[in-house]
C-alpha cells in the first residue's frame, strides 16, 4: 500500500489521516508544533490534569453536513464531545455606550468536555497514522518516486509516495516553491485567512451571559471557558477573547502589552466589571486565523493534483471553519486513492 506524508496534524490533516489509514494506507503525519491539533489549541492553566482549561483558538463547531455528523456520532457517544448550550448576547456600542441583549441564535454547538484540542487528539489515536510532531518542514520535492521533505533543524528527509499539504494558502504556497505556480487557485488565495489577537482573562461570571457576539469593537467575540467546562459556579471563571478581523490586521505588530489592555478595558465596558478584577492568563496571535477579505468558495473543498499524486486540504479551501477543514481533509484523501 502506499505511503503517504501530510504535512500539518490540525483538523484536514487528522480527517485526511482517518480516510487513509481506514483505506489501508500508511499513513505519517508531521507538524511543526509540540502537539497536534492546530488551531483547535487548548491550554490549562498549569500542568495538572485538574487545572482549568481554555480553547484559545477555535471555540465551537457545527456539523450540518451529513458526512461530518456521521463521522462525530461516535465522539458523541464516546465522550469526547458534546453539546455546550450557552445564553448568548450581542453586544452593540450605541450613543449611551455598550449595550448588551440575549442573542436570538440557538445554532447546534459541539464543544469536546476537555477543551477541542482534546478532541484532535483522541481523533487521532482512533488512526493508526504515525504523528510526528516539532517537525518543521522547510522544503519538499518531486522524486521519480514520488515526494521528498526535508526538514528545518534536521538533516534526514523523508522520502514518501503521496503528498498532502494542510497549511494555510500562503505557507502551502512558499513550500511548494515553484510547483505552487501551476495552481493558480493558491495564489488567489492569499488573503483567505485573516489574523486574530486571542486574549485569554480570569474574570467574573457574567449574570445569564456565557458567550457575547460583539459588534463594532476591538473585539468579535467573547466565551466563557468554565462553563463550557460545567463548572458555572466557580468564582473565577476563564474568558476567551477574540479581537475581530479589522483590529487585527490593524495592530498586527503591535505590542502584545497594548493589545491586552485595549482588550481588556472594552471586555470590562461590555461586561459592566472593574477592570482590576480581569487578569490575563495566556495571549496568542493568530497569523492565519479565519476567512479572510476574499475567502474562496465553500465547495472547492480541495486543490488536488492526482497525477503527481499532491493534494492541498485546508479550512481556507472550504469556508474557514472546522466542519470545512474536516470536509477538506477527507476530499484530498479521496483525490489521491
Ligand atoms: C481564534 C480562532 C477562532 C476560531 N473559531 C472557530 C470556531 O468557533 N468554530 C470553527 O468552526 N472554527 C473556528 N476557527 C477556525 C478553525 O480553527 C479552523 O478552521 C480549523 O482548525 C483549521 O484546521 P486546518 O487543519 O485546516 O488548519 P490548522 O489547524 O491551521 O492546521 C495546520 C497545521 O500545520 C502545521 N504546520 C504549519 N506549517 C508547518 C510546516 N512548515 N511543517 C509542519 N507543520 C506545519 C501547524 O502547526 C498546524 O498544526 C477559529 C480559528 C481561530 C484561529
Amino acid at each position: 500500500m502506499p505511503h503517504v506524508v501530510i504535512i500539518g496534524a490540525g483538523v484536514a490533516g487528522a480527517s485526511a489521516a482517518a480516510t487513509l489509514a481506514d483505506a489501508g494506507w500508511r499513513v505519517t503525519l508531521v507538524d511543526k508544533a509540540a502537539r497536534p491539533g492546530g488551531r483547535c489549541a487548548t491550554r490549562r492553566l498549569a500542568a495538572d490534569t485538574a487545572s482549568p482549561w481554555f480553547d484559545y483558538g477555535a471555540q465551537y463547531f457545527t456539523a450540518r453536513d451529513p458526512a461530518f455528523r456521521q463521522a462525530i456520532a461516535s465522539d458523541l457517544d464516546a465522550g469526547a464531545l458534546c453539546h455546550w448550550r450557552p445564553m448568548l448576547h450581542v453586544a452593540e456600542h450605541g450613543d449611551a455606550g455598550w449595550r448588551r441583549t440575549p442573542s436570538p441564535d440557538e445554532r447546534e454547538r459541539l464543544i469536546s468536555p476537555r477543551g477541542l484540542n482534546d478532541w484532535i487528539r483522541y481523533r487521532l489515536d482512533q488512526t493508526t497514522a504515525d504523528i510526528e510532531c516539532r517537525r518543521r518542514v522547510s522544503a519538499v520535492a518531486r522524486t521519480t518516486q514520488g515526494w521528498q521533505l526535508q526538514f528545518a533543524d534536521d538533516a534526514a528527509s523523508q522520502n514518501a509516495d503521496a503528498l498532502i499539504v494542510t497549511l494555510p494558502a500562503v505557507q502551502a504556497a512558499g513550500l511548494l516553491g515553484e510547483l505552487a505556480d501551476d495552481m493558480p487557485e493558491l495564489a488567489a488565495a492569499d488573503s483567505a485567512l485573516s489574523p486574530c489577537h486571542s486574549l485569554v482573562v480570569a474574570a467574573p461570571a457574567l449574570a445569564d451571559c456565557h458567550g457575547i457576539f460583539v459588534k463594532g469593537g476591538h473585539l468579535a467575540w467573547c466565551a466563557d471557558n468554565t462553563h463550557k467546562a460545567g463548572h458555572g459556579e466557580a468564582a473565577t471563571h476563564l474568558w476567551t477573547l477574540h479581537a475581530g478581523p479589522a483590529f487585527s490586521t490593524d495592530h498586527l505588530e503591535d505590542d502584545p502589552q497594548t493589545i491586552a489592555t485595549m482588550l481588556i478595558e472594552e471586555f470590562a465596558a461590555l461586561g459592566g466589571l472593574a477592570t482590576a478584577r480581569i487578569k490575563p492568563v495566556h495571549q496568542h496571535r493568530w497569523r492565519y486565523a479565519r476567512p479572510g477579505a476574499k475567502p474562496p468558495p465553500a465547495d472547492t473543498r480541495c486543490l488536488a493534483r492526482p497525477e503527481l499524486r499532491l493534494a492541498l486540504a485546508g479550512d481556507w479551501l472550504a469556508g474557514g471553519r472546522i466542519e470545512g477543514a474536516w470536509l477538506s481533509g477527507r476530499a484530498a484523501a479521496d483525490a489521491l486513492r
